[in-house]
Parts: C-alpha cells; sequence; structure tokens
C-alpha cells in the first residue's frame, strides 16, 4: 500500500477495517462538503469576482476592487451585510481582539458565556477591564441558557464555537442559536460576538446565520483552505463590522484602506477550497479518534459523535507519552519531518506548549499539526489535515511508538521504555 517507508506489520490490516467501519460517518461529511461548497460557488458567482481581482495594490491600498470583492464573498458566504478580511491582521487572536475592543465600551458588561474565552485572549479581557469594561464569565455548559445573566448594561456576549483546549465542549451552531436569541429577549441591543475559530464549514449553517450579530476568526485555520499565508477575518452586521475597521486601521480610515499585497487571489483560493480542505480534515479526524481508540486510548469527541469543530483530542494521562506522540505527528509532516518538537513556553499560554506543526504555512492548524499545554490530564489536541492521507502516515508512527492495544497507559508506559 505504501511505496515510501514500510508500514509497520500488522497496521495496514488495521487501516482496512477501521476504514470499513467509519464510512457512514465519511458520508455524512460528504454531505455536509456537498451543501457548503455549492455554497461557497454561489457566494463567488453572486459577488461578481473577476479574474483582474486577483491583481495587486500596495501602500494605503485605496480602492483595491479585488480586496472589497473579496469581503463581499466573505459576507455572502456568512449570510452577513458585511465583513472584513485582511492580511494585515496577524491570526485570530487579533481579529477577535480587535472585535471585543471595539464592541465594548467603558461602564458597560462584557460577558463571556462559555466560561473564560480561549488563553490568547485573556490579556484583551485584562485590557479592556483597565478600560472600565466589566466583565463577567459564565458557563453554558454547567449553568444553562435559564439563569443566562444579561442585563441592561451588558453590551457584548461572547461565544467561543470550539472547545479550545477543553475537549469535549465545541458548541453546535444550533446552540449557538439559542444562545443568541435568549440573550436578545433579555436585551434587544446586546450584540453577539463569536469566536468562529476552527468551526467554519464545518456544519451547513454558520453563528451568523442563527443570530450571532458578529463572528471573527482566523486565515491560517479554516477559513484560508490552506493557502492563506495569514490573516484574520470578521464577518457581521454592517455597523458593527465598521466599528472594528475603525480599531483595526484608524478612526477616520476604517476599512476604506488596506492594501492586498498580492495576496487576493491566494486568500479567494483558500476560502474557496476551504469546505473541501475542512471536510478533508474531518476526514482525518474521524480516522485519527477511530484509530486512537483502537489503541486504547480516550478520545473526544468519539470517531462516531457529531463535530462542530475540527479538533480532536487524545487523553494520555502521561507527559511523556503526550510527548512522544506530538514527535510521530511531526515526523509524518511533509514539511520539517526531522524537526523535534519540545515544550516551550508559547506567548499568550500559562503553561509551555508542545506543537507539532510540519507545515507549509508556519503555525497554521488546518494543516494537519497537534499541541498540547503540559499540564495534566496530558491531552493532546489534534486538528487539520490538508490531505487525510498524511494521518494515516501519522498513525503509522504513532503505532510504532506505542503498540496496540494495551489495557492500560501503564502498560502503554511499559512499550514505551522497551522501545526506547
Ligand atoms: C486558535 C484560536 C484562537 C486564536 O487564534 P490564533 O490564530 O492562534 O491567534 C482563538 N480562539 C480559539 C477558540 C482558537 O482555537
Amino acid at each position: 500500500m505504501n511505496r515510501g517507508r514500510h508500514w509497520p506489520e500488522g497496521f495496514s490490516s488495521c487501516v482496512e477495517h477501521i476504514m470499513q467501519e467509519i464510512k457512514p460517518a465519511y458520508e455524512r461529511i460528504e454531505r455536509t462538503r456537498l451543501r457548503n461548497q455549492l455554497a461557497m460557488l454561489s457566494a463567488f458567482r453572486s459577488a461578481g469576482v473577476r479574474e483582474s481581482d486577483f491583481s495587486c495594490s500596495t501602500g494605503y491600498g485605496y480602492g483595491d476592487r479585488g480586496r472589497e470583492t473579496l469581503e463581499k464573498v466573505y459576507a455572502n458566504y456568512f449570510g452577513t451585510e458585511s465583513a472584513l478580511v485582511r492580511i494585515q491582521m496577524v491570526s485570530g487572536t487579533q481579529a477577535i481582539s480587535q472585535a471585543l475592543i471595539a464592541l465594548c465600551s467603558p461602564g458597560k458588561e462584557l460577558l463571556s458565556v462559555t466560561g473564560q474565552p480561549y488563553d490568547t485572549l485573556l490579556p484583551t479581557v485584562e485590557y479592556l477591564k483597565r478600560w472600565g469594561v466589566r466583565y463577567r464569565c459564565y458557563d453554558v455548559w454547567e449553568s444553562g441558557l435559564d439563569e443566562l445573566p444579561v442585563f441592561r448594561d451588558t453590551a457584548v456576549v461572547f461565544i467561543q464555537r470550539s472547545g479550545g483546549y477543553r475537549p469535549g465542549r465545541s458548541l453546535g451552531v444550533e446552540k449557538i442559536g439559542e444562545i443568541c436569541k435568549r440573550a436578545k429577549e433579555l436585551n434587544q441591543k446586546v450584540v453577539c460576538l463569536v469566536d468562529n475559530c476552527y468551526g467554519e464549514f464545518v456544519q451547513e449553517v454558520e453563528p451568523t446565520h442563527v443570530g450571532a450579530d458578529v463572528v471573527a476568526g482566523s486565515l491560517i485555520k479554516n477559513p484560508g483552505g490552506g493557502l492563506a499565508p495569514s490573516g484574520g477575518y470578521i464577518a457581521g452586521r454592517e455597523d458593527l463590522v465598521r466599528k472594528v475597521a475603525e480599531v483595526a486601521t484608524a478612526p477616520g480610515l476604517s476599512g476604506e484602506v488596506g492594501p492586498s499585497l498580492g495576496f487576493n487571489r491566494l486568500l479567494y483560493q483558500g476560502f474557496f477550497l476551504a469546505p473541501h480542505v475542512v471536510a478533508e480534515s474531518l476526514m482525518g479526524m474521524v480516522f485519527f479518534a477511530r484509530f486512537m481508540a483502537e489503541l486504547g486510548w480516550e478520545t473526544r469527541p468519539a470517531w462516531n459523535e457529531p463535530r462542530s469543530d475540527i479538533i480532536q483530542s487524545v487523553v494520555f494521562r502521561d507527559r511523556e507519552l503526550l510527548i512522544t506522540a506530538c514527535k510521530c505527528i511531526q515526523r509524518a509532516s511533509p514539511v520539517d519531518s526531522a524537526v523535534t518538537p519540545e515544550p516551550w513556553d508559547m506567548p499568550g499560554y500559562e503553561d509551555p506548549v508542545i506543537m507539532a506543526a510540519g507545515t507549509f504555512v508556519q503555525g497554521a492548524s488546518i494543516e494537519l499539526s497537534a499541541d498540547a499545554p503540559i499540564r495534566p490530564p496530558y491531552a493532546m489536541y489534534v486538528q487539520g489535515g490538508l490531505v487525510r492521507e498524511q494521518v494515516l502516515e501519522a498513525c503509522a508512527e504513532i503505532y510504532r511508538a506505542l503498540g496496540k492495544q494495551p489495557s492500560s497507559w501503564k502498560t502503554q508506559k511499559e512499550l514505551l521504555q522497551i522501545e526506547q
């Protein structure tokens, strides 16, 4: 089966029987992909994309039709009035942080309803507090919707779609719709802002189709389709997007400036491919979950559970095993396969983090990558995969290093010591 490195004994037959078993899950993913890909095509056609939109603008980037049309394509897909899609936004953190800063105001409250925001956004919360924004953290997972603390002074309800480093806690879009509806019953003027990272195209609807006012995310995750070299986006109500644009550039300049610097085609093409690429990565993760369960590990979600983001977590309950698994994923990468990842103190994260990312675009997690904060329960978060075949190779590496079907993690550890 594999003309490159030989797969370990027993691995091919393991792949074959898993492939048979996961077929129904693949069919579900293919149905979603079909719907989303056609919606994407339609978003392009309605925006009137032309080849000349791929040309380059520099300096201020005034009148860059390509940039404006790209933003129209995003707005069409997300069903919003407006969008801001910029290579100058370094990442999801910047897009979401700018949205928070633009939409919150002193004396008013920011309510995060999915517990604390993602690690890299916590400094933004501290920054807002220093500016007099009141902050409240609520957990819809624990406390439900009945007691949702939205009051007259609540300006922004912040919702994180993906579970992030909290396995099993990604929100389905339907649930996001319920939160938005409830929040607006309590305060009609409240703005519902969704951190959409890792969620785009996983389902057939987006939060903005079910009541969210603004979504924001990263172009080196799902919507970049693996081609965007950097960038972030926000999409939503026109007045709100304009406010964010004023923070992103300057009040008075807003979204009217911003050179595309020759990157337009990659952003268009990546967005066009994104429903396909996200489906590909979901198929990879379904296989990965089934495979790791075969080896005896705890996986979340399980291979046959519904998914609302592209993240797959595997719990190792052991530091060394976790690090070994991350190294296996790096080894199976098309880029930097000879690099050995080590835990390090990444800016923005509380604990040391180990990251396997043998990616074409630095840190792009729509490409097959794994990261893990070095803290109990020693869970690895795997996501992406431009091609699902790479996941098989990563599994072969893990099979080689960790062996098959232990009865418990202790046996796994013994196995590992024998290997070394
Ligand atoms: C990745 C991520 C972010 C931040 O995105 P970066 O592109 O890494 O800055 C924010 N929120 C969630 C849920 C994420 O997964």
